[in-house]
């Protein structure tokens, strides 16, 4: 089967049917056609262009949410941008390498034996973590000047695990569970679960570790978005809106629990569609807006953002 010379175009081979809708609003078909053609009659060449090959191009892409990305463009559409759509490098966050570090060694914990279960086994998992982690990311060995520091503060996290739950009374029933859920026919959502523990009773509580300090008074309910989301996709996917949100704050050893009701999850649900509904439109017209706050001193992108460069 021979192909027009039109499918050579880069958007045009990766199928890519959703960049070829935006290209058509914002006229950029000269790339294709080379003309001078106006944007109208771009459309009829392309609609026309289109339709024999409507059989082998694969499906229209989704907008991909997660509560990450949900919370990236709530915080800073230019940053959401950045992240998901030109998915740009970012500089190395060590706090966010402990992160991965503990989170690592509380999954490792589970394949342990109940009654081997204790802090003395994850303080023995944790250097061997670490040497994964080094081995994958050689770039982080020159970034922690203190080896001995570095593994202490990640042990001091793991202990104000224990202080907080005891991972020898119970089994998980899910450990970095994948949930997803096509939202509507634009969304597709989905999220990592820490933990996803089943009771024989069938109640389910769905856990997430912190390694940061608890949200301060009035912040909780921001704080428990990303559960809900969890919980949303597991009452859409299974029939049961799970009885427990549990947020573990190793950094000030704290619980945050909530009990999610249907109407929190319907109310969650349409937060998550108006803030596609925001994505597409910003998609459509390519416009994203910079939102200046104080995460700009911790962003990556601070260097190349609108709002701080000519
Ligand atoms: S520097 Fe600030 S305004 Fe710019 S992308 Fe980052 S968070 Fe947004």
């Amino acid at each position: 089967m021979s192909y027009p010379a039109f499918v050579g175009v880069p958007f045009l081979i990766r199928g890519d049917r959703e960049a070829v809708k935006f290209a058509l609003c914002i006229g950029k078909l000269n790339a294709i056609t080379g003309g001078e053609i106006s944007r109208s009659r771009h459309g009829s060449i392309l609609e026309a262009i289109l339709s024999p090959w409507e059989s082998i191009l694969p499906p229209m892409s989704k907008i991909r949410l997660s509560p990450s990305r949900v919370n990236d463009f709530s915080n800073c559409p230019q940053l959401y941008k950045y992240r998901a759509i030109d998915q740009l490098p970012e500089a190395i966050s060590l706090d966010a390498e402990r992160g991965t570090l503990v989170h690592s060694v509380l999954e490792n914990l589970f394949d342990s034996p109940i009654p081997q279960r204790t802090v003395q086994t994850a303080r023995e998992i944790l250097p061997l973590r670490w040497s994964d982690q080094l081995e994958a990311n050689p770039e982080l060995a020159s970034m922690v000047s203190d080896s001995k520091e570095w593994l202490d503060r990640a042990s001091a996290l793991l202990d104000s695990y224990f202080s907080l739950e005891e991972p020898n009374a119970f089994e998980p029933t899910h450990r970095e569970l994948h949930l997803e859920l096509d939202l509507s026919e634009e969304i597709y959502l989905h999220g990592y679960v820490d933990r996803l523990d089943v009771a024989d009773t069938g109640e389910v509580r769905i856990v997430d570790y912190k390694t940061g300090k608890a949200p301060k008074p009035g912040w909780e309910e921001k704080a428990l978005f990303q559960l809900r989301v969890y919980a949303l996709i597991y009452w859409r996917n299974y029939g049961v809106v799970p009885r427990l949100l549990q947020l573990i704050y190793l950094g000030s050893a704290q619980l945050l629990r909530n009990s999610p009701t249907e109407s929190d999850l319907v109310s969650t649900e349409k937060t998550l569609l108006r803030i596609g509904d925001e994505i597409a439109t910003a998609m459509r017209n390519d416009k994203w807006a910079p939102k200046p706050s104080r995460l700009c001193d911790w962003c990556s992108f601070k260097g190349i953002c609108p709002a701080f460069n000519d």
